[in-house]
């Protein structure tokens, strides 16, 4: 039987790759469902070649040349952010992978627990946003939920086989991004274009400029706490430059699994989606011919502030992390369209966490105000640092 597969954001970088995995596994793996925003050209091409059952483009202007490109298929094409949430309910999907990018993935993914598909989840910043919710409704619903991120996919592949063992530490790698190293006086006048080139990864935009900020870091940090249940004082980072060992477990004994590989989604991609099979693949391999040294130094938290942003926002709890969250989507938007420096971005979102009021248990609806509160107040905090 093949897993069929739903891809929220499959225009997306993690999306794409996901759909290399799959063109390599026909036998195992098939395309139920697409969903885009605003690249609807790759949509179609994406739908004329895998044919799903139904593609969703949530921007609604765009419907009608979506619609009008597939309707001699039979291929349903639906529009909006609620297409999306309801989408992932239908019968014929067996897994849901959720590449959607920021605040967008969290009520697709809570829709898909609750109709009790197993998910794949890249989209970290749903468990930043809502971790306890989310987790809290995977385990009613008996949903697993599997790891794409690449570190927290190491950790899952440590884990294989301990489940009665104490973990003492989970120890997350980080490369560094484009900026390690540099002083403060340099990092002042980095530009847009240099954050955007990341040493060892290529992803999308967003979790790109998160990770020269070490935000990705922060991020990850609080996605291994809901993922695997552990708590923030155990969840240790430490920069490995190389990219080539993806994260670590030291359990009760003092041993530490690693796990390794080449700095490509596509394996953490395809191990989630072919779980617990590990199936071959054509990608390239690690060899010791290219790398034969690995190193490791402490992360810089005096210049990339992001990452203790992002402790301090799980200390304090509640709501804390969502507004975090939605101040650095806007943090980094703002600095991709050139409206604020590199070094205003934990700025920024250092003073909107100390602005936007503090709720201690929410509900949904709370983290949708919350969210909504926390991105007024980071616009107008660019307005502010403009003058
Ligand atoms: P991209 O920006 O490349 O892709 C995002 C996808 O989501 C696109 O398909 C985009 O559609 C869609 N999208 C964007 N905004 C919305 C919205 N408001 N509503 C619905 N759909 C939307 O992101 P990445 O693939 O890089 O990242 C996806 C997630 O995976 C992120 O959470 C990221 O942190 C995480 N991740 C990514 C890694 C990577 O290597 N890229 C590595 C580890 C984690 P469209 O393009 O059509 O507008
Ligand atoms: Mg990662």
């Amino acid at each position: 039987m093949k897993r069929r597969i739903a891809i929220l954001g499959s225009t997306g970088s993690i999306g794409t790759q996901a759909l290399e995995v799959i063109r390599q596994h026909p036998d195992k793996l098939d395309v139920e469902v697409l969903t885009a925003h605003s690249n609807s050209q790759l949509l179609i091409r994406q739908a004329l070649e895998f044919m799903p059952n139904a593609v969703v483009i949530s921007n609604e202007s765009l419907y009608q040349r979506v619609f009008e490109a597939l309707d001699p298929y039979d291929i349903k094409v639906y529009s909006g952010a609620a297409s999306m949430e309801q989408i992932v309910e239908m019968e014929s999907i067996d897994m849901v992978l959720v590449a959607l990018v920021g605040w967008s993935g969290l009520k697709p993914t809570l829709k898909a627990i609750e109709a009790g598909k197993p998910i794949a989840l890249a989209n970290k910043e749903t468990l930043v946003v809502a971790g306890e919710m989310v987790t809290k409704l995977a385990r009613e619903k008996g949903v697993n939920i599997y790891p794409v991120d690449s570190e927290h996919s190491a950790i899952f592949q440590c884990l294989a086989g301990e489940f009665h063992n104490p973990v003492e530490k989970i120890i997350l790698t980080a490369s560094g991004g484009p900026f390690r190293g540099m002083t403060r006086d340099r990092l002042l006048c980095v530009t847009k274009d240099q954050a955007l080139k990341h040493p060892n990864w290529n992803m999308g935009c967003k979790v790109t400029i998160d990770s020269a900020t070490l935000m990705n870091k922060g991020l990850e940090v609080i996605e291994a706490k809901w993922l695997f249940n552990m708590d923030i004082p155990r969840i240790e980072v430490v920069v490995h430059p190389q990219s080539i060992i993806h994260s670590m477990v030291q359990f009760a004994d003092g041993s530490i699994k690693a796990q390794m590989g080449m700095p490509d989604m596509r394996l953490p991609i395809q191990y989630a989606l072919t779980y617990p099979q590990r199936v071959p693949s054509q990608f390239p391999k690690f060899s010791f011919d290219q790398c034969l040294q690995f190193t490791f130094e402490k992360p810089d938290k005096e210049n990339f502030r992001c990452l203790n942003l992002a402790y301090e926002a799980i200390r304090i709890g509640g709501n804390m992390s969502c507004i975090m969250n939605a101040a650095d989507e806007v943090a980094v938007h703002a600095f991709l369209r050139e409206e604020i420096t590199f070094l205003q971005i934990p700025e920024l979102i250092e003073q909107c966490m100390s602005k936007v009021s503090i709720i201690s248990n929410p509900s949904l609806s709370d983290y949708e105000a919350t969210d909504a509160e926390s991105r007024e107040v980071a616009t107008e905090l660019i307005g502010s640092f403009r003058k």
